[in-house]
């Protein structure tokens, strides 16, 4: 195990003042994991008191003293010391009501939620791992420390956390631990959406996302009720040989790692289950579902705190999922100027996820469509193409100098020389503008 050499000053400085001190949880699984830990936590038996006694040359934050928690700069790297713990009693399914210091640090360990993040690891004694996290890891199994249920009655939060590790690392959920996260999902109810949300993102952008989704979907029910009533929803379709929700874990697994086009194909059909109407016997549709989807993602959002901006790229997503775009310079102008450039690359991603989840006979040509199009977005956006007015060759300043009477004409004009040029019906060009312009001004001024 390599440590950073901040990382090891500390472990030595405390050890150095009789403290016992290791790495602990999720820097020590990804370590053995061969990945980089992003931040390296230590525990001690040494008291915060203590602990920031050993560090006073240096500064130290009483992140959360009384749980036991102080944060020291080491040559600006933050560390997390934390003393060895134990939590009390949990009566609202979330937070402990009380903690306790302990002196062994297995009685730490037994704390923590999976074997896995139940190791420690110190430069003399090696690897301390009372619950056989290094052969779960070897082995890619999530396992409880502990009884699964009674762990996840302690925190429900954990339910989500197994999840997350799944679909982050491929793990397999070990049997008794699986059948836990079904028989304690309700207890998700109680835990704050700011937390769900935040375990939940990492969930859907994990490489095996999807194989933790189709397992597990119903786990996440009490959280995203949407994905309950996609279940089953058959859709009459030559091209679909899936339900809706099968078709849109098929889409999320396919579609690149990007939060807003995880969300929106999770959520991008969920307007589904309510739009059904039969053309003939055995073949039917979902009339303006993207629409309805949009709505009812724009309050699941919303219940999980997402915040404005996310929330109004997966809407729009999800609303314009099934719009055509033209294959012309004018329509990818249009669109860029609908949704900006990133938004429009990831509908593209969406849409590509989309065909992804469709059965085999999607006839090819909607993907190569697709791919087209992402080049006519690279050479629109190179050759500086005006998508926005900003990039409009006259401004209100030069429709002043040319006459236009100040007020409300102006915009008017402005937004006419913009729809000029991106539908292609007038060059960016400001002479050619301001004479295009004037010959409508009779509209213009009136
Ligand atoms: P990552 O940092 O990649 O999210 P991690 O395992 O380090 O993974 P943290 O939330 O940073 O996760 O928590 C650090 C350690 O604290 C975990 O490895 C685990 O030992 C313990 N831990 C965190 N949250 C819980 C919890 N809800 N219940 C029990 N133990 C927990
Ligand atoms: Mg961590």
């Amino acid at each position: 195990m390599k440590l950073p050499q901040q990382v090891l000053f500390a472990v030595d400085r405390l050890q150095g003042a009789g403290f016992a001190c290791h790495v602990v949880g999720g820097c020590v699984r990804d370590s053995l994991l061969g990945l980089s830990p992003h931040d390296w936590d230590l525990t001690t038996n040494a008291l915060p008191q203590q602990v920031s006694a050993v560090f006073a040359d240096h500064r130290v934050i009483p992140t959360g003293e009384k749980h036991g928690t102080v944060t020291v700069l080491i040559e600006s790297m933050p560390l997390e010391i934390t003393t060895y713990r134990v939590e009390g009693a949990y009566r609202d399914h979330r937070r402990p009501d009380e903690v306790r210091f302990v002196s062994e640090i297995t009685e730490d360990l037994r704390r923590r939620d999976f074997t896995v993040n139940a190791m420690a690891w110190e430069p003399h004694g090696g690897l301390c791992d009372p619950f056989g996290g290094e052969a779960d890891l070897q082995n890619k199994l999530l396992r409880c420390v502990g009884v699964a249920e009674e762990r996840f009655n302690e925190d429900a939060l954990r339910v989500l956390r197994a999840l997350r590790f799944a679909a982050t690392y491929g793990f397999t959920i070990e049997e008794s631990t699986a059948q836990a996260l079904f028989s304690c999902a309700p207890l998700l109810s109680a835990v704050s959406a700011e937390r769900i949300q935040a375990e939940l993102n990492r969930l859907l952008v994990g490489d095996y996302a999807g194989r933790v989704l189709r397992q597990f979907a119903a786990v996440l029910y009490p959280v995203l009720p949407e994905l309950e009533k996609m279940a089953g929803v058959w859709q009459y379709n030559p091209y679909h040989d899936k339900d809706v929700l099968e078709h849109t874990i098929a889409a999320l697994e396919s579609s690149p790692p990007v939060l807003p086009v995880r969300l929106a194909l999770l959520l991008h059909d969920c307007g589904k289950p309510g739009a059904f109407e039969q053309i003939r016997e055995g073949f039917g549709h979902f009339p303006n579902h993207p629409a309805i989807g949009a709505e009812m993602a724009h309050a699941a959002l919303r219940r999980l705190r997402y915040d404005n901006r996310t929330i109004d790229t997966v809407c729009r997503l999800i609303r314009h999922h099934d719009d055509p775009i033209p294959e012309t310079d004018a329509g990818v102008r249009r669109w860029i100027y609908r949704l900006g450039e990133q938004a429009l690359r990831w509908l593209l991603d969406v849409k590509e996820g989309d065909c992804n989840g469709h059965a085999a006979n999607l006839p090819p040509a909607r993907k190569h469509e697709l791919y087209r199009l992402r080049e006519r977005i690279d050479r629109v956006v190179a050759e500086g193409q005006c998508t926005s007015a900003d990039k409009l060759a006259i401004n209100g300043d030069i429709l002043l100098e040319a006459g236009f009477p100040h007020g409300k004409a102006v915009g008017r004009a402005l937004q006419m020389a913009l729809d000029m040029v991106l539908d292609g019906e007038c060059p960016n060009d400001r002479e050619a503008l301001l004479a295009a312009l004037s010959a409508q001004k009779h509209l213009i001024i009136s």
